[in-house]
């Protein structure tokens, strides 16, 4: 997948700041016990002298047991050094970096071959650059409030909004819990104000935890991305990352403004998503039939044969704050 310039700037400034705080980290640890504990400032000295021992051993052709011996000499010494190191409370044999990679030593790179880490921190960096990381930062699934559902059961759900409300926040948890690329994806219907938007953060940032490259947004900035590009006012290949990301979450599907270009756009990455089995969670307060009405039967037919329908209920959770602010 071609990435955007500024996303493999941005991913090559993390990984270059990885690399460089590890090098600093076991440079600084280093100055300051050799300082405090001088014998291990010799033990390098011997360490590092042995090096042109051994070689000039294994040209001189010496016995085997010479270079057996120089062998031994340098293990204890590291063996010394580490113990050292561990009398004084580090976690560590050696002053080697330790670095967050240790396949490609935060280099991005193994023999020539992109390391799976850099290709992690890329797609990291090219979701969060579509996505509405700071209000996922803020939100999660202990933070949805049951007490703003009503408590007295309801005839046509046969339970209380709240319970009802606890079983979907349960179900949604436990998606998100064991989630992978290959999950259902989800259709989160309800009224505006219930708390659709919160599960949709609250998904979004439990399976980004988990290491899984998610694109979250509502529908209208995304429409607007993509037009932006289409017609060259932007550059960057958004398209490609909303239908390759591991989970794309479509907040406020309907609220967006219609036009041919919006409805080709959103056909087309739920098209394609559902074809290569990659999950998809929408949400929208608009019904089945309204979505036909409005999007056409192709997307309304997409939407209601591949996704699970999990129906939101409940009042409008924002008026309810406004008006509790107010009493
Ligand atoms: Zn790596």
């Amino acid at each position: 997948m071609a990435y955007d310039p500024q996303v493999v700037e941005a991913a090559r400034t993390r990984l270059e700041k990885r690399r460089r705080d590890a090098e600093a980290e076991a440079a600084a640890l280093r100055e300051s016990l050799g300082v405090r504990i001088p014998r291990l400032r010799e033990i390098e000295r011997e360490m590092a002298a042995a090096i042109p021992e051994l070689t000039h051993a294994i040209l001189a052709g010496s016995a085997d047991t010479e270079l057996e011996r120089i062998r031994q000499y340098n293990l204890l010494l590291q063996q010394e050094m580490a113990d050292i190191l561990h009398t004084a409370g580090y976690d560590r044999d050696n002053f080697e970096p330790r670095y967050t990679c240790a396949r490609c030593k935060d280099t991005g790179y193994v023999q020539g071959v992109v390391c799976d880490c850099y290709r992690r921190l890329l797609q990291e960096e090219a979701c969060r650059r579509l996505s509405g990381l700071s209000a996922m930062r803020l939100t999660d699934f202990d933070s949805m409030r049951l007490d703003y559902y009503e408590d007295r059961v309801d005839p046509k759900l046969g339970v209380s909004p709240r319970q009802h409300m606890a079983d979907i926040i349960g179900y949604c948890r436990d998606y998100t819990a064991h989630f992978s690329p290959h999950s259902d994806s989800l259709l989160l219907q309800g009224a505006t104000g219930i708390g659709k938007t919160h599960l949709c953060l609250a998904i979004a940032r439990g399976v980004t935890e988990q290491g899984h490259g998610v694109v979250y947004g509502s529908v209208q900035p995304l429409v607007r991305q993509l037009e932006a590009e289409h017609f060259g006012r932007a550059t960057g290949d958004s398209e490609s990352q909303l239908v390759g990301c591991d989970l794309l979450v479509l907040d406020d599907l309907g609220m967006e403004f219609d036009s041919p270009f919006a409805r080709a756009c959103i056909y087309n990455i739920l098209n394609a998503r559902l074809l290569e089995g990659r999950p998809t969670v929408v949400s929208t307060n608009l019904s089945l039939s309204a979505l036909q009405e409005r999007y056409g039967d192709q997307i309304a037919s997409r939407i209601a044969g591949g996704f699970v329908p999990l129906l939101c209920v409940g009042r409008d959770i924002r008026q309810i704050i406004r008006r509790q602010s107010m009493g």
